[in-house]
């Protein structure tokens, strides 16, 4: 510590300067003021700011009926849909890019984006298998039926 009168260096615990006799006026008091405040601000802002700031941002929408879409692009492939889910996960991933346009970044545009992705792969992969199954059965049937 640095006595402020005289500039001497005295012990951190002295109440007054060996030096000049001075009284001694800790520094490290409006710190400690400053550091709650700091602390303070930001965190009472983002309180006050993150919960409007979600559903505010834009995009946010676009971002949410996207993952929503592309969940349900998984879902309709489990209920013999598809063609449903080739539509959906593909408006999912415009809504997505959408929402990106719009400037959201969000852990939603990332589920959006992935589950329109494997939504629409799924479907895709689903009616090759199908129309393989059909087409093998237009060859093998006739086969087995001699
Ligand atoms: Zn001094």
């Amino acid at each position: 510590m640095i006595c402020e009168y005289c500039g001497s260096v005295i012990g951190e615990n002295d109440k007054f300067c060996s030096h000049c006799g001075a009284g001694v006026v800790k520094k490290p008091e409006p710190k400690f003021d400053r550091e709650p405040e700091y602390t303070r601000e930001p965190v009472y802002e983002s309180f006050g700011q993150a919960p409007e700031k979600e559903s505010d941002r834009p995009g946010y929408t676009k971002a949410l009926v996207s993952m929503i879409v592309g969940i349900l692009s998984i879902v309709l492939i489990f209920v013999l849909t598809p063609i449903a889910g080739v539509i959906l996960g593909v408006v999912g991933l415009v809504l997505n890019n959408m929402a990106r346009g719009d400037g959201y970044t969000g852990s939603i545009l990332k589920a959006g984006k992935i589950c329109s992705i494997v939504g629409l792969v799924l479907s895709v992969l689903f009616i090759i298998l199908i129309a393989v199954l059909i087409g093998a059965s237009f060859i093998l049937i006739p086969e087995l039926l001699g």
